[in-house]
């Protein structure tokens, strides 16, 4: 079901960015703020840690964001470890879950694949409570397969220790197209029911934390709008404040638009060379007029309320409603 899978299946044969290569690009990436490490499954990579460590040597990251199937023996273990070496840098581990128990192994395709995640989660969490800078959230990507359970699968995740749980909208290119046979009018539901499980338990978030949390889920209102009703869907800024890097440097703007902007291998290492290019000012154009539009559900989203002022009182105000509800409390 994941929308990166044609990705993975071409990248098998190209090679991926050394560890030398991914210092080079964040050498010449000084203003990068917030990283997201994806894939497939990032901790696939041993010298995952490494390259966390490259981007804070060599940029301002404030926050690193890995999205995880957390299948991988000794996750648990890399995570509170990358946490502890960066105490100053904000890690949100982000995990999927897409059905319970064997629901979530047939979505994912893993037999077993539930039982190891769940015993990775229990260790996380033990970890979690003593370190400060780590949040831990789920994922739970509604597509047809699980529409009909995702309210039992948002509750399972309530019923977690964990600081939220979160729905993304089914998206980009599926490898199996009915996955996408899901309205927006049941993404909408889903919404108003997860949102009220947005909520910390045993400890407090910080600010930065919990106001980023407040711009996710204005976020995800306006792609949640009727189709054209949102301003924010008019106006998408990946590309231009958000890239995506594939594994083997290719810099594309988001997730979901298969058009590149350049190879960071022909550029010498550096997106601000890449920006330069007629090749991408063209797609950055196409953006920027309009010619775009998917469900945004994906960082660009997030991104999209951060670089629009006109959507900040909304933000303010979702933030001042949900500390009223103690949903979200500040250090
Ligand atoms: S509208 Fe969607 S597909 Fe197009 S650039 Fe923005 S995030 Fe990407």
């Amino acid at each position: 079901m994941c929308f990166n899978w044609k990705n993975m299946d071409e990248s098998r044969s190209r090679e991926e960015l050394s560890l030398g290569e991914i210092s080079r690009i964040a050498d010449n990436f000084k203003g990068l703020h917030s990283l997201v490490l994806s894939g497939g499954e990032p901790f696939l990579r041993d010298d995952l840690h490494k390259i966390v460590s490259e981007f804070h040597k060599r940029t301002p990251v404030q926050q690193v964001s890995i999205p995880t199937n957390l299948f991988c023996d000794g996750a648990p273990e890399r995570i509170k470890e990358m946490a502890l070496q960066h105490p100053n840098v904000l890690f949100r581990v982000l995990i999927s879950i897409d059905g319970i128990g064997e629901d979530h192994d047939i979505i994912r395709g893993h037999k077993g694949g539930f039982a190891k995640l769940m015993a990775n989660l229990e260790r996380t969490i033990v970890y979690r409570r003593e370190i400060r800078n780590l949040s831990l959230s789920s994922i739970t990507v509604l597509s047809s397969f699980n529409s009909e359970k995702i309210r039992p699968t948002i509750d399972f995740a309530k019923g977690l220790e964990i600081d939220d749980a979160r729905i993304l909208y089914v998206r980009g290119d599926t490898r199996e197209p009915e996955a996408k046979d899901v309205s927006l009018d049941q993404y909408r539901q889903c919404l108003e029911y997860a949102e009220q499980s947005t909520m910390r338990r045993d400890r407090t978030g910080s600010f930065y934390d919990n106001l980023i949390n407040c711009v996710s889920l204005v976020a995800k209102e306006e792609i949640a709008r009727p189709a054209g009703s949102g301003r924010l869907t008019r106006r998408c800024n990946a590309g231009a404040k958000l890239i995506v890097i594939s594994e083997t440097g290719e810099v594309l703007p988001c997730e979901t638009l298969p058009r590149k902007l350049g190879d960071l291998r022909d550029h010498d290492y550096s997106v601000a060379s890449i920006m330069k290019t007629d090749r991408a000012k063209d797609v950055l154009g196409f953006i920027r007029t309009g010619k775009c539009a998917c469900s945004m559900d994906c960082n660009s989203a997030v991104s999209n309320v951060v670089y629009s002022p006109f959507l900040y009182p909304r933000v303010l105000k979702k933030y001042v409603s949900l500390r009223r509800s103690g949903h979200v409390s500040t250090i």
